[in-house]
């Protein structure tokens, strides 16, 4: 655990070096997503920064408790506590019960994770599932009088928070700008300040998704689930807090303000913030038609795309960024990426039949030092790949005999690419499935001609043997003219 680990701290506005506050555990919270849904490429970039993090801290010896939570209520439609719980009004648009449309999410989220080789959090707590703990904290931070009930909702008392402690200093706003910013919504008028934001929100008649409280019956405001959730699974002061940049203000903030005035003391130590992906220079929005899903960038079936990119792809793409710099996405990157994942998987390949010689004429121990700098230095995947290809340029000199490795090198190099590559930057070769395929194809293909030849002999309980074995297997035969197709059941 001796390591030069430093990150960049959105708190402090600098990069500083990591010292967890209990050695060797690490706990780690993000923010997941709203469960309302098809996750698109704005999910895959936290997912991917956090699970490069995850990895790396976990190659480093520490022993990570990773929590990413789900939202499954509370998030309205828009951040200032109106209009509608987005799960609830995609529910009625689609005819559901709120926890179908959660649970269809959740899968499609969880799936598509899977494929872009994200590792598992250790939790994956519900908001929905923590209303006692979220109402004990209501509890704590109104004892502490720094919420008021108005008509059986809870609002957090801003400005009087900001009396003892400082509101805004995750995000620099200050109070004066966001009052004179903030306007005044319809149904805000319970509010004292325009500022304040909802703890508790009385449920209105026609609420789905409800729970009796002392208040009134009604549901939970949403900051306050991640609150909840990591002072319950990590502790009230916990190591490091992620998230996307749009989390930023106010989601993070009135985490800080909550948890400080329940607390009394801070508990974050270090917050990282992912930086947004923007689709040709634009916001990616639904309204402006370039909105695209994973499931659609795996298939390539949306009209801003020109073909298909394989999750590697995506996520190799996201990697050539710093995770703090936007990425701007385009048809011509993302084949670039493609590119370039597949000449690094080409010459994992080529590094693994490499001969060794007697002497190096190669200097190994450099490139293994700058990848440890590249990754301590903030996490810098970008610097880190531009060290991994002059690995490359080694091993296609070596493969073609301009350049020599001993074999304590080779080994040294194979293990640095299998650390790096696919331990820490979380990248894996998508051919192999592809092998399977092609072998059950062949396969098949024997099969068929087997059972043609027990037809051609007259050898009919063989042949009919076969089709019934097959369709035990899941294998459906279709004859036709000369010879047979297959298909899955
Ligand atoms: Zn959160």
């Amino acid at each position: 655990m001796d390591n030069n680990f430093t990150i960049y701290n959105s708190l402090t506005r600098k990069k500083e070096p990591f010292k967890p506050l209990h050695p060797p555990f690490v706990g780690l919270y993000v923010c997941g997503p709203t469960v309302y849904s098809d996750p698109h490429l704005g999910h895959a970039r936290p997912a991917v920064t956090f699970d490069m993090l995850y990895r790396y801290l976990t190659h480093l010896e520490y022993k990570v408790r990773y929590v990413r939570n789900i939202t499954d209520v509370g998030h309205l439609e828009n951040d200032a506590d109106e209009g509608e719980d987005k799960i609830e009004k995609k529910a009625r648009l689609e005819h559901l019960e709120p926890m179908e449309v959660v649970q269809k999410y959740i899968n499609s989220f969880q799936k598509n994770m899977e494929e872009l080789n994200t590792l598992h959090p250790s939790i994956e707590p519900r908001a929905s599932g923590h209303i006692i703990e979220q109402q004990e904290l209501i509890r704590e931070i109104l004892e502490k009088g720094y919420a008021y009930e108005v008509n059986g909702s809870v609002y957090f008392d801003v400005l009087k928070y900001s009396k003892k402690f400082k509101y805004g200093k995750l995000s620099g706003r200050v109070l004066e700008e966001l009052q004179a910013n903030t306007r005044t919504l319809e149904g805000q008028e319970e509010k004292r300040n325009p500022f304040d934001f909802a703890l508790w929100k009385k449920a209105t008649p026609e609420h789905l998704m409800r729970w009796s409280s002392p208040w009134s019956e009604g549901s939970p405001g949403w900051h306050l689930e991640c609150s909840a959730m990591s002072t319950k699974y990590l502790g009230e002061v916990f190591d490091i807090h992620g998230g996307g940049m749009d989390l930023l203000f106010p989601h993070h903030e009135c985490e800080i303000a909550q948890s400080t005035a329940a607390k009394g003391k801070e508990s974050v130590r270090y917050w990282m913030h992912n930086n947004m992906i923007t689709i040709n220079g634009q916001k990616m929005a639904r309204s402006l038609g370039n909105f695209i899903t994973l499931e659609q960038f795996f298939s390539g079936d949306h009209p801003l795309l020109k073909q298909a990119y394989s999750p590697m792809t995506i996520r190799f793409f996201l990697l050539q960024a710093h995770y703090r710099s936007t990425i701007d996405f385009s048809n011509e990157a993302l084949q670039a990426a493609e590119k370039g994942f597949q000449k690094l998987m080409k010459a994992t390949e080529t590094l693994d039949k490499l001969k060794p010689s007697l002497a190096s004429s190669i200097d190994i121990s450099s490139l293994r030092k700058n990848c440890y700098e590249a990754m301590d230095d903030d996490l810098s995947s970008s610097v880190l790949l531009s060290y991994l290809f002059e690995g490359v340029k080694y091993i296609n000199s070596v493969s073609d005999g301009t350049e020599k490795l001993s074999s304590n090198d080779l080994e040294s190099l194979k293990s640095l690419f299998n650390v790096f590559v696919f331990d820490i930057l979380g990248l894996k070769d998508e051919t192999a499935g592809r092998c399977d395929e092609k072998l059950t194809d062949d396969l098949m293909k024997i099969i068929i001609d087997l059972r043609q030849d027990a037809k051609n002999k007259k050898e009919w309980a063989a042949s009919d043997k076969i089709r019934e074995e097959l369709k035990n297997a899941g294998i459906i035969l279709k004859d036709l003219k000369d010879g047979a197709e297959w298909e899955r059941e």
